[in-house]
């Protein structure tokens, strides 16, 4: 089957570690109740919403590149869905919720590490504008879990536009089950792109609206410097949101060879593969979908790849409009423009710059008879900088404008704080001893992130040497 009835596995003694506030409202859900005992009795699953009939899926997925058609929600519990403020049908899972029929060998639970972790990052990309699966709770469990030792149990809770991945796809596609596969393209459809079903090809429409939300999904996490760690296709959402904070991490010195995972040796995932790796990972899309594109498979071949032969076109596009926007630039229209952005990342990739701090020193040199925001000048130069810097300025003036407005537009784009690993790792660890107020800080600060605030200066500073976290784990 698909899907199967599956109720979480209640836990010892449920304890709140946060409720978002504000999501829980946008969903129609009451904060206040969500933090009362019952309220964290469900976030634990140790009791159940009323009426609800909790799922748990399977689906299958290539695993850096080795194909798997029996996955699933191993750890994971659909609770149900619900219909937001806006509309919208969102699903709400439970993370960490107990042994379900795909579970294999693991134990269904989750340590707290990777749930501070996809609480932070999460929130953190959705505050940047990224589309992501999002946090609603998290909560501990009272119980330990042991994985390379003894670490305390915790239970997060989940939401997401949907749960339909690539990999959802090609799990019917393996078992060559097209009635399936053509009711899981109704439903998407439906779903998330509802003014494509009078198409007259809705698997072709449905293939190049994913190849578009992707193109842009990926570039915005590039012009971010966000290393996802894990693109298997089963982590890949038809919907284009990010989902599977598992191994990710946001580079700190700008270099395209980064790569956190600790399972990852090839540098398969890393940061300057994500592009290339979406597009292989839309062809797996592709081709569990040729049976619904056309009857005659050489046709259907065709239309798929002249789709995909799109993508690197319009990852280029997004990603040069937004990195234009980092420059204060309505566009990079020109060679000369393009030329003038790569030679940027040249420059700090021999610098070994701060990705992060060094766009909020452009906002801040944009316009230096203003405020400045601190963010830039928590960062000197390098050499390849300095020289870079005056090409720039040429460009600039040639652009035209007001420069008060362009410094407030560019630092809406460059933010000033990131989830940065070795936080996470100090919230994890603090986290880890009971203590959760660095977290609730973090968790706080990354709601805002383009907003300068000098008391928050230790948040905006790249690691120090010794502070450095050079390897990340799958939340497993
Ligand atoms: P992920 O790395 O999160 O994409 O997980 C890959 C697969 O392993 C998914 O099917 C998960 O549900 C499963 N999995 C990961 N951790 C556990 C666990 N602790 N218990 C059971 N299944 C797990
Ligand atoms: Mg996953």
């Amino acid at each position: 089957p698909f899907s199967v009835s599956q109720r979480p596995d209640p836990v010892r003694a449920p304890a709140l570690i946060r409720v978002n506030a504000a999501l829980a409202g946008e969903l129609g859900i009451d904060p206040q109740w969500l933090q009362s005992n019952d309220g964290v009795a469900t976030l634990a699953g140790n009791a159940l919403p009323e009426g609800a009939t909790p799922v748990a899926a399977a689906y299958a997925g290539h695993q850096f590149g080795q194909f798997n058609p029996q996955l699933g929600d191993g750890r994971a519990i659909l609770l149900g869905e619900v219909i937001d403020l806006h509309g919208r049908r969102r699903d709400i899972q439970l993370k960490g919720s107990g042994r379900t029929p795909w579970s294999r060998g693991g134990d269904g639970r989750s340590p707290l590490g990777p749930v501070i972790r996809e609480y932070l990052v999460s929130e953190a990309m959705h505050a940047l504008g990224v589309p992501s699966t999002r946090a609603l709770a998290a909560v501990t469990s009272g119980e330990p879990v042991f994985r390379s030792g003894a670490e305390p149990g915790a239970v997060f809770t989940r939401v997401a536009a949907s749960h339909i991945r690539i990999g959802s796809f090609e799990y019917f596609a393996a078992r060559q089950d097209h009635a399936a596969l053509q009711r899981l393209l109704d439903y998407t459809l439906n779903r998330h792109y509802p003014q494509l079903l009078p198409a007259e090809n809705p698997a072709l429409a449905l293939l190049e609206a994913v190849i578009g939300a992707l193109a842009a999904l990926v570039a915005r996490w590039q012009l971010l410097g966000f290393v996802h760690g894990v693109m298997n296709t089963d982590n890949m959402l038809l919907s284009g949101e990010t989902v599977d904070y598992g191994p990710c991490a946001f580079m700190e010195s700008y270099d395209p060879a980064t790569v956190f995972s600790s399972i990852d040796h090839q540098g398969r995932y890393a940061y300057a593969n994500q592009p290339a790796i979406a597009q292989w990972n839309l062809t797996r899309l592709a081709e569990a979908l040729l049976p619904l594109i056309d009857a005659d498979s050489d046709r259907a071949i065709e239309l798929a790849r002249a789709a995909l032969e799109a993508f690197p076109g319009r990852f280029s596009a997004a990603r040069n409009h937004g990195l234009a926007a980092k420059l204060g630039l309505a566009s990079l229209a020109a060679d000369q423009d393009i030329a003038l952005g790569e030679d940027l990342l040249t420059a700090l990739q021999a610098d070994a710059a701060d990705f992060t701090l060094a766009f909020r020193l452009l906002a801040d040199e944009a316009h230096p008879a203003g405020a400045g925001t601190g963010a830039g000048a928590l960062m000197a130069p390098g050499t390849a900088l300095l020289e870079w810097l005056p090409r720039w300025k040429q460009r600039l003036e040639r652009e035209g404008g007001e420069p008060a407005e362009r410094q407030r537009r560019m630092f809406a784009v460059s933010p000033a704080f990131i989830a940065r690993n070795h936080l996470v790792q100090r919230a994890i660890e603090q986290g880890e001893d009971g203590d959760f107020s660095f977290f609730h800080r973090m968790a706080k600060r990354l709601a805002s992130p383009a907003d300068w605030d000098a008391s928050d200066t230790d948040l905006a500073l790249p690691a120090e040497p010794q502070e450095r976290v050079h390897q990340t784990f799958c939340g497993t």
